[in-house]
């Protein structure tokens, strides 16, 4: 299964607007994987977007030819990091036929939005092209807890729900697990504290998990630890979670400018044994799983 990294930033990119700190002169000037924008990667086997941040049509532009077509969009939450450029969905060239209008090309040709229930309907208070498209036609959708599991060239795709504020009772969120057959991968990309570990199976290949806040900066500097009641995680509790859930390997993504770590650093501080089996995505990373 092959993964491909296109935004791990998050909801801070580097280089930040209007910042001129040393993690953003070095990402304007060297470009990734030093720069990150966005909270999406793809699944190239099975043309599958896993969320689409306000960077994505670029991202997804810029890949060329690592990313030829687009026939699933998995959408974890409505945040803006997440789901910010659904609107990449409605921008495909439209092969048009004779006698057919561009939006009857683009029906012909629609990718399929993949959810549950709850992050759909979240979604579409925030982001309001996406429920015209769906009547439109131009995005096919495909609710994981109504429909049941995905099944799509010898893979099956189930949803992970879980609450993005673990008080709330809602499941407002999803991750993913996906299953070619050969491996297993489970994408839980955000704010991921109350995410039941006992829905994941006991042996994962691959995991992507937010990479949560490191406590301190490179120079030992203090950062502030999120508040038990908040949906983020700590870097050091990102971790216990791997080694509870043990997959073969982990990724973490989601490495905001906030973070205050560069691309050189992270990839120094995951030579630990803390970090044994643990990878730092970067914009631009290819994985096979
Ligand atoms: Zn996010
Ligand atoms: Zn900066």
């Amino acid at each position: 299964m092959r993964v491909r990294f296109l935004g791990t930033g998050g909801s801070q990119p580097i280089p930040l607007p209007t910042c001129e700190c040393r993690l953003c002169r070095e990402a304007r000037r060297d470009g990734p994987p030093a720069a990150r924008c966005g909270s999406e990667l793809f699944l190239p086997e099975i043309e599958g977007l896993v969320d689409a941040s306000e960077f994505a049509p670029w991202s997804l532009s810029k890949a060329g030819s690592g990313v030829g077509s687009l026939s699933y969009c998995f959408l974890t939450h409505w945040h803006a990091d997440h789901a910010g450029g659904l609107r990449v969905l409605g921008m495909r060239p439209a092969d048009v036929g004779p006698d057919e209008t561009v939006a009857e090309a683009k029906a012909r040709t629609a990718p399929t939005l993949v959810t549950t229930r709850a992050v759909y309907e979240r979604a579409q208070e925030s982001v309001g092209v996406l429920g015209h498209y769906v009547d439109a036609g131009i995005v096919d959708l495909h609710l994981l807890d109504e429909a049941g599991p995905l099944g799509t060239d010898g893979w099956r795709v189930d949803a992970l729900p879980y609450p993005l504020d673990p008080g709330s009772g809602t499941d407002d969120a999803t991750g993913f697990l996906f299953d070619d057959g050969d491996a297993t991968l489970a994408v839980v990309a955000d704010d991921a504290r109350a995410f039941p570990e006992a829905s994941l199976p006991a042996d994962l290949d691959a995991v992507v998990f937010e990479s949560g806040y490191p406590s301190e900066r490179p120079d030992g500097g203090r950062r502030r630890d999120p508040e038990p009641g908040e949906g983020d995680l700590s870097h050091a509790e990102v971790l216990a979670r791997v080694r509870r859930v043990g997959p073969e390997v982990a990724f973490l993504t989601h490495v905001g400018h906030q973070c205050g770590w560069s691309h050189d650093e992270l990839a120094e501080l995951a030579l630990d044994a803390a970090h044994d089996g643990v990878r730092f995505a970067h914009d631009g990373l290819v994985v096979e799983v």
